[in-house]
């Protein structure tokens, strides 16, 4: 019985040897995705910004499953052809639509190397050392954003499960029997109702704050509503103010919305997934000015600092409501008890087993220094400055208002016709050139173009290029 059983055994494990390969086997693929990445990233400042996806899948090979494993070359010619090529280059120096990013290479690398390792990084008993990190690169945000020692925050996939672990501490704090109201302006990021939704708090009182010129939240407005809310018994709860709309990088009032917030006991969180960040760099920091009166405030590093998508982050200015948010009991799971590494990322998240998502933050602060984070920063905010500068010189343009932050909402005014839909058709001109990459939006009904400038592979020439291809485009649709 025995016998036979081991027999079988032995007879699976053979099967399983393709997921073991030698040292040689390793090696060699190795080298082989190596390359790979290396000519994406070598073919990235030539290439189109924006590649139609119908090229790519008329040739397309079908993402199929074999039970025998398929040729490396094989596999990587399919990334190459079926995922790298089409769609947007959201690498490229010239991409700036949305909100780019970039991907710094470290960080994939420093992915290889946390993936490698496997640490499991929820609870410094299992990896103290990768604990460690994930809390040194919380509390060095921490201070970028100028909160105080007792702050805590959790590294998220992105800027939404941010706001929502944001949130989430906020319901917990000031509203955990529901009934308290919500205060916004319209350009507060969709991912907030997401996160009211999910919270639980999708159907709590939400009053829409009316906005200034500047489409940044009017404080009387903001005032009016709260005294209206206290008079008729409505608890005010959270404002959520943004630090960096997605639209034009407006900045919300901060410290006169922080002293408010103080006045009618509301927990105000700022959403800076786009621009709270900025605060590593000296005209960022200005500008953000009374961030760190917020209780909790939501980043995103693969927007900010460049790094690839998957790394956002919730810090919370008094670090124990954060836990208390998250920590479930669990005991069993900490043998080893407290740790000597700050509190265990697990009790500040609501995920237990997670990718150690610090390394790809860390690693690239270790390798290029803080220094060149910050310098990139200043670096995309005179950019900004100088698109419009130019833009401004040049007839028949509407820069729009000088940018808050490194976005610019432009249109052109054509001498005849309707000004939205010569813009809209603009802006498919653009993309479909694939040049540069820009996208749109509407600011008070009136269609205007965007040029968000935030990856750190854009530089002065990029930006010229950007200019270029808006003029070839409105003069292609005859302006
Ligand atoms: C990008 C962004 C979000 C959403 O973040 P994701 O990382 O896309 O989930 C939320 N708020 C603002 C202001 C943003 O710019």
């Amino acid at each position: 019985m025995i016998e036979q059983l081991r027999a079988e055994i032995e007879a699976l494990r053979a099967q399983t040897r393709p997921l073991e390969p030698d040292a040689g086997q390793r090696r060699a693929f190795g080298e082989q995705a190596l390359d790979h990445a290396l000519a994406y990233w070598d073919q990235v400042e030539a290439a189109s910004s924006n590649r139609p996806w119908s090229e790519v899948f008329a040739q397309r090979l079908d993402p199929e499953f074999t039970e025998e494993g398929r040729d490396a070359a094989a596999v990587l010619d399919y990334v190459r052809e079926c995922v790298d090529a089409p769609g947007f280059a959201t690498t490229s120096p010239r991409f700036m639509a949305y909100i780019p990013g970039g991907a710094v290479p470290y960080s994939a690398f420093g992915d290889l190397l946390a993936a490698a390792s496997n640490k499991y990084s929820g609870f410094a008993s299992a990896s103290p050392g990768a604990v460690r990190i994930e809390n040194a690169c919380t509390q060095w945000l921490a201070e970028v954003i100028g909160y105080p020692k007792e702050a805590a925050g959790t590294l998220t996939s992105g800027g939404s499960i941010a706001n929502l672990t944001a949130i989430v501490a906020a319901r917990e704090a000031r509203d955990p029997d529901g009934g308290g109201a919500v205060y916004v302006t319209r350009f507060a990021h969709y991912c907030i109702d997401k996160a009211l939704h999910i919270a639980g708090r999708g159907r709590a009182p939400k009053r829409i704050v009316a906005t200034d010129d500047h489409c940044r939240m009017s404080i009387e407005a903001l005032e009016q509503a709260l005294e209206q809310d206290r008079r008729a018994g409505v608890r005010p709860w959270l404002v959520v103010a943004s630090s960096g709309t997605v639209d034009t990088g407006a900045i919300d009032p901060l410290p006169q919305i922080a002293e408010l917030c103080r006045r009618y006991g509301a927990w105000l969180h700022a959403d800076g997934a786009y621009g709270g960040l900025f605060a590593l760099c000296d005209e960022g920091r200005a500008l953000l000015r009374g961030i760190e009166q917020a209780d909790s405030v939501a980043l995103d590093p693969h927007k900010t600092l460049f790094l690839p998508y998957g790394t956002g982050a919730a810090l919370v200015r008094d670090g124990k409501l954060l836990q208390q948010a998250f920590s479930a009991s669990g005991e069993y799971i900490r043998p080893l008890g407290e740790s000597e590494v700050g509190p265990s990322p697990a009790d500040l998240s609501p995920e237990l087993t997670r990718h150690f998502r610090a390394m790809r933050l860390w690693l690239p602060l270790q390798m290029a220094g803080v220094a060149a984070f910050r310098a990139a920063q200043a670096e995309k905010l005179a950019l900004a400055r100088y698109f419009h500068a130019r833009l401004s010189e040049i007839d028949g343009w509407d820069p729009g208002p000088a940018p808050d932050l490194s976005v610019v909402a432009f249109r052109y005014l054509p001498k005849s016709g309707d000004v939205d839909q010569f813009n809209e058709r603009l802006m498919q001109q653009i993309q479909q050139e694939g040049r540069v990459m820009m996208s749109g939006t509407k600011i008070d009904g009136s269609y205007r173009l965007r040029c968000a400038i935030l990856s750190f592979r854009t530089h002065l020439e990029h930006v010229d290029d950007s200019i270029d291809a808006v003029v070839r485009g409105a003069e292609a649709l005859g302006g």
